[in-house]
């Protein structure tokens, strides 16, 4: 095992390239845009997740809750009586059927890129809500229809199958709506875990978009057959209303922000530089870049202007602070996307979609700990240099050559006084866990009221949000990105 401690030295500025900005031998980096040098201030605060503008996750399942308990009510409201098995079947049908009108609007706001949400919530919360919700409203989706028409059989003393024959040759609403259930159902079943790990990210991402369409196509039919809204023009209007409004934000948040930032900004590669192999530093310059409000832990969706990469954006952290008219991301290169990477030209124009992400710090007095786990350095190496407060940074490696930003990373300890540890190698070279609670508690005195920070490979950080509860860090002070959404 290799730890290797960067000594408390006296305070300074932080030195030349400490930020990471374009170094001599960065290609094309022609200029050197001028990082924030001062060391940073002590701010007593912790998580950034809460504050103006950003909605907690506990605040957002509450309205979510509330909106729910609402359209139970909009239906109480809109059925005078329930009488026998096929109004029961019926009227349990009607319910789920409103539930999944409702939640399926719910999970498409969910992936607005709202700012509250993003920066109050996380993206990679939000992601894992909208994939577990999704869940939820196809089998609400089928629930709905499979009660409806045996209710309707019930109370028409025919069978489902010919109740079925009518409702689809009589009522156009209704056919449309059962090809919106089963195009529901198919990017359900595509986003099964077993399925997705076989179908590549961008045939899931595209097919996933005929959510859409289903919407869409679903949306007549509640007007046209549902009890609820037949006869209350109030119930239409504030039905559509919300769905009104949250294609308002996917269309505002979605599409117009990035076009206008793009023009805004005029973000553009000013320097590549190699980091290591496999891993390549991108430099984004552009103007205004203040205005973003980016902070050290976020990342954006990055669309590069070329002829093979411009039609898919991916995320990438700032693995710097953002400085002066400039961003940098550091990419390892995993597949298509990441591997094109190296090969991007200065002067490349590049949309960017942000900053989004929770996963940000204004640092603690009691002292802050970031764990990072190979690529997952990135957003922690944006924070090592920024945070203020007492840190400690502890980078998980399965080989000398992984580790990235070594220079960077000592020169940053030194400058701030702060501490780097390195483990590096397998468990079997270690001879145990590199991150179990009694090494943990070993590399970081005082480590149970630290505020973590933990980024790396799916495994790695499960393992270590176990190890640091293990280690008396309370639940609520760890924090933890996911690389995957
Ligand atoms: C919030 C966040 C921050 C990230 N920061 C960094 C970083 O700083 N440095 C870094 O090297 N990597 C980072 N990643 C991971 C990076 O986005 C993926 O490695 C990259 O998109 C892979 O694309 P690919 O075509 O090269 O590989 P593929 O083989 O196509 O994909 C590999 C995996 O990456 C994910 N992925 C692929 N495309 C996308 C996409 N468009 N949007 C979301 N996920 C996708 C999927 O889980 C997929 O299974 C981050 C991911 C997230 C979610």
């Amino acid at each position: 095992m290799t730890s290797v401690t960067g000594r408390p030295a006296p305070a300074r500025h932080a030195g030349a390239g400490t930020e990471g900005w374009p170094a001599p031998g960065a290609r094309g980096a022609s200029r050197a845009p001028g990082p924030a040098r001062s060391a940073p201030p002590p701010v007593p605060a912790t998580s950034r997740r809460q504050g103006p503008g950003r909605f907690s996750a506990n605040s957002v399942l509450a309205v979510i809750g509330l909106g729910a308990l609402a359209v139970i009510i909009l239906w109480w409201h809109s059925t005078p009586d329930v009488s026998g098995l096929g109004g029961w079947l019926t009227g349990a049908g009607e319910i789920l059927g409103l539930l999944a009108g409702y939640g399926v609007v719910i999970l498409v706001a969910l992936m607005a890129r709202l700012p509250p949400l993003e920066r109050g919530v996380g993206t990679d919360r939000l992601a894992r809500w909208h994939a577990m919700g999704g869940r939820y409203i196809v089998s609400l989706v089928v629930a709905h229809g499979l009660l409806i028409l045996w209710g309707y059989a019930v109370e028409a003393h025919t069978s489902v199958v010919s109740e079925t024959g009518v409702l689809l040759t009589e009522y156009p609403d209704v056919l449309m709506a059962t090809v919106a259930g089963f195009l529901l159902l198919g990017v359900g079943i595509v986003s099964m875990r077993a399925a997705r790990r076989r179908v590549r990210y961008e045939t899931w991402y595209y097919l996933h978009l005929y959510t859409y369409l289903a919407i869409a196509l679903a949306f007549s039919h509640q007007f046209a057959v549902g009890a609820s809204f037949v006869n209350s023009l109030a119930a239409r209007f504030w039905w559509s209303a919300m769905y009104l409004i949250v294609a308002a934000f996917v269309l505002w948040y979605r599409l117009v922000v990035p076009v206008l930032a793009f023009y805004r900004h005029g973000f553009k590669v000013i320097g590549v530089k190699p980091e290591g192999p496999g891993v390549t530093s991108v430099y984004i310059g552009g103007a205004h870049l203040e205005e973003l409000a980016a902070e050290p832990g976020q990342f954006f969706r990055w669309r590069f202007l070329t002829r093979s990469l411009w039609w898919s954006s991916h995320p990438y952290s700032l693995s710097a602070a953002p400085g002066k008219g400039v961003l940098r991301i550091t990419v390892k290169d995993l597949g298509d996307h990441s591997e094109a990477i190296a090969g991007l030209r200065p002067g490349t124009r590049v949309m960017a979609e942000g900053p989004f992400g929770a996963f940000t710090s204004r640092g603690s007095e009691r002292g802050v700990l970031l764990l990072a786990g190979g690529v997952g350095i990135t957003p922690l190496r944006a924070m090592f240099s920024s945070l203020p407060g007492p840190v400690t940074l502890i980078y998980r490696a399965s080989s000398e050559r992984d580790i990235v930003f070594r220079e960077e990373l000592d020169s940053i300890a030194a400058a701030r006084g702060a501490t780097v540890h390195y483990l590096v190698g397998s468990r079997a070279q270690l001879g145990g866990d590199p991150l179990s609670p009694r090494m943990l508690r070993s590399l970081v005195p005082g480590l149970q009221r630290h505020h973590v920070y933990v980024c790396g490979p799916a495994g790695m950080t499960s393992t270590a949000v176990e190890a640091l509860q293990a280690a008396g860090v309370p639940k609520r002070h760890i924090h933890f990105e996911s690389f995957e959404l």
